[in-house]
Protein backbone atom coordinates (compact mmCIF):
# COMPACT_ATOMS: atom_id res chain seq x y z
CA UNK A 1 0.00 0.00 0.00
CA UNK A 2 1.35 3.32 -0.73
CA UNK A 3 0.61 4.99 2.76
CA UNK A 4 3.07 7.47 2.48
CA UNK A 5 2.98 11.11 1.04
CA UNK A 6 5.79 13.69 -0.12
CA UNK A 7 4.99 16.49 1.77
CA UNK A 8 6.11 18.88 -1.69
CA UNK A 9 4.84 16.60 -4.86
CA UNK A 10 1.96 15.22 -2.70
CA UNK A 11 2.08 11.98 -4.32
CA UNK A 12 2.04 8.93 -2.57
CA UNK A 13 4.94 6.28 -2.55
CA UNK A 14 5.45 3.30 -0.10
CA UNK A 15 7.12 3.79 3.03
CA UNK A 16 10.59 2.30 1.41
CA UNK A 17 10.91 5.10 -1.05
CA UNK A 18 10.65 7.95 1.26
CA UNK A 19 13.61 10.08 2.07
CA UNK A 20 13.93 12.24 4.87
CA UNK A 21 16.61 15.04 4.90
CA UNK A 22 18.25 12.99 7.60
CA UNK A 23 20.12 11.75 4.27
CA UNK A 24 21.69 14.63 4.17
CA UNK A 25 24.08 14.12 6.99
CA UNK A 26 26.08 11.79 4.64
CA UNK A 27 27.05 14.63 2.31
CA UNK A 28 30.65 15.96 2.65
CA UNK A 29 29.03 19.72 2.34
CA UNK A 30 27.17 21.03 2.99
CA UNK A 31 27.50 20.37 6.77
CA UNK A 32 24.08 18.44 8.51
CA UNK A 33 24.07 21.51 10.64
CA UNK A 34 23.89 23.74 8.13
CA UNK A 35 21.42 21.99 6.11
CA UNK A 36 19.11 21.33 8.75
CA UNK A 37 19.11 25.26 9.26
CA UNK A 38 18.52 25.53 5.46
CA UNK A 39 15.55 23.28 5.64
CA UNK A 40 13.78 24.71 8.64
CA UNK A 41 13.87 28.52 7.20
CA UNK A 42 11.76 26.24 3.89
CA UNK A 43 9.47 24.80 6.97
CA UNK A 44 10.77 21.51 6.92
CA UNK A 45 11.77 19.16 9.93
CA UNK A 46 13.35 15.78 9.80
CA UNK A 47 10.45 14.29 10.35
CA UNK A 48 8.68 15.67 6.79
CA UNK A 49 8.83 13.11 3.95
CA UNK A 50 9.74 12.68 0.58
CA UNK A 51 9.99 10.83 -2.89
CA UNK A 52 13.39 10.84 -4.59
CA UNK A 53 12.88 12.85 -7.67
CA UNK A 54 11.97 16.14 -4.63
CA UNK A 55 14.89 15.23 -1.99
CA UNK A 56 17.70 15.17 -4.99
CA UNK A 57 16.13 18.68 -6.16
CA UNK A 58 16.24 19.79 -2.59
CA UNK A 59 19.39 18.59 -2.53
CA UNK A 60 20.89 20.45 -5.80
CA UNK A 61 19.04 23.52 -4.18
CA UNK A 62 20.68 23.50 -1.20
CA UNK A 63 24.22 22.99 -2.24
CA UNK A 64 23.81 25.92 -5.07
CA UNK A 65 22.69 28.30 -2.00
CA UNK A 66 25.46 27.10 0.39
CA UNK A 67 27.65 27.68 -2.48
CA UNK A 68 26.52 31.31 -2.69
CA UNK A 69 27.00 32.12 0.88
CA UNK A 70 30.51 31.16 0.67
CA UNK A 71 30.97 33.95 -1.97
ZN1 LIG B 1 7.90 14.53 -4.18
Amino acid sequence: MKNAQCKKCLNKFHQKDIYTIQQFQYRKSPSYKWSVKYFVKLGITERDSFCEACMVEYSKESEKKWNESKI
